[in-house]
């Protein structure tokens, strides 16, 4: 399909800007509840003039407070969706937005409500051309993704199940030269190694002592190197706390300890190790986990200490599915028909919306389509405008693929 839409009126740029600076002067910090909800008004009334129903549910956040949920979709209604999220809350509370030599200065202009307005920009671009969005369109927007809450999770895997499309309007990356979508992240796997070994004096018993800390700090400095560089899997130790087992277990307490003397008499017989394998592909996790598990018995016989190695927590990575590469492949060569560079990142490390999907390899996903910035979560975060531009253009052109390859 050869790419159509994606130049962007300098008119219709204009009054993406204005929308972004009026969401840029919302203050919708994750916990501020008025802000958030200021937020699903404006998006409520852009998207409704554009034809779509919208609605705004009230789900239970963190500490139980209610916080909105925006849902807006095409009038039509279908059995599955071509599924937009995005997140209406800030790390930040908001200063006034100013413009600035082709930037946009604002609290969340990049972390993203840049990619609403894009959003909203590419909506009218269809609008303008007598084109629309796929009839199966869904936007999901939730109040709290930047402190992890369970609102955006939890809508993420009720809205995904459904889903054979995930576009994230969260902002692509500046390469170099380019700009980038992301079509690959890595999923996770949090793990908590326990160590047990015997308690002596140093001073008078030190052979009957057993150091779970030592033989902890040995296997702790043998994960991280099983890390892989490139595409590989990477084990990282977040943590270790070895002492005596009273200071291991209340170390809220006894961190006074630290610094001083005292205890240091003890052979530490008690410690825990705790941190994350990061991976892009499960055969990968599976077979690091086992190395971590083999090498944990191995040195719990060698040094006479009892270690359980538990995984406590899996993130699944999200992977490129085929029908997924060729809308990527295909939005490629649209921005170089318009004149500029886009580079597929399929390497990204951090989690993002699409690793709480059911099945996250089940459905086409692009992220990173918001336009691109700098100085995310500070008060030099800015959109740059040019990318802003061209975004709408890109999401247009990624919903009309859609519209018509479904
Ligand atoms: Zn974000």
């Amino acid at each position: 399909m050869t790419p159509t839409v994606i130049a962007t009126p300098g008119p219709l740029v204009e009054r993406s800007v204005r929308l972004l600076q009026e969401l840029c002067s919302i203050s919708s910090a994750s916990g501020d509840t008025e802000g958030l909800y200021r937020m699903t008004e404006i998006l409520c009334r852009e998207l409704t003039s554009l034809g779509m129903l919208s609605e705004v549910h009230a789900e239970s956040g963190i500490n139980g407070s209610a916080k909105p949920v925006l849902v807006a979709r095409s009038p039509s209604v279908s059995a599955r969706h071509t599924l937009l999220l995005g997140h209406l809350d800030t790390v930040l509370p908001a200063v006034p937005p100013k413009l600035d030599e082709g930037r946009l200065v604002g609290t969340g202009a990049l972390d993203m409500k840049g990619g609403f307005a894009a959003l909203v920009g590419a909506l009218q671009l269809l609008r303008e051309r007598g084109e629309g969005p796929p009839d199966d369109f869904l936007l999901v927007a939730v109040p709290d993704e930047e402190i992890g809450g369970p609102v955006s999770v939890g809508a993420v895997r009720h809205w995904g199940e459904l889903a054979h499309t995930v576009l994230v309007l969260e902002p692509g990356a500046v390469g170099e030269g380019c700009e980038t979508l992301v079509t690959a992240r890595r999923g996770l796997t949090v793990w908590r190694l326990d160590a047990r070994g015997r308690a002596a004096h140093s001073g008078v018993a030190y052979w009957e002592g057993r150091s779970a800390l030592a033989a902890a700090a040995a296997w702790a400095g043998s994960v991280q190197q099983m890390s892989e560089p490139g595409n590989g899997p990477v084990v990282n130790v977040g943590r270790i706390v070895g002492g005596d087992s009273e200071f291991v277990s209340d170390v809220g307490e006894e961190h006074r300890f630290i610094g001083t003397t005292e205890r240091l008499n003890i052979v530490a017989d008690r410690c825990l190790v705790e941190g994350e394998v990061r991976y892009l592909d499960l055969a990968d996790r599976d077979r690091i986990l086992q190395g971590m598990r083999s090498l944990a018995a191995e040195i719990g016989d060698a040094w006479d200490v009892g270690v359980s190695f538990k995984e406590v927590e899996h993130i699944l990575p999200v992977t490129v599915s085929p029908s997924g590469k060729a809308l990527a492949d295909h939005l490629v060569s649209a921005a170089e028909h318009a004149g500029w560079k886009l580079e597929l990142e399929d390497n990204r490390g951090g989690v993002s919306f699409p690793n709480f999907l059911p099945d996250p390899s089940a459905a086409s996903v692009i992220d990173g389509l918001g336009p691109v910035g700098g100085g995310m979560h500070t008060r030099e975060e800015h959109v740059v405008l040019e990318s802003l531009s061209r975004r709408i253009g890109l999401i247009a052109e990624a919903l009309l693929y859609i519209r018509n390859n479904n």
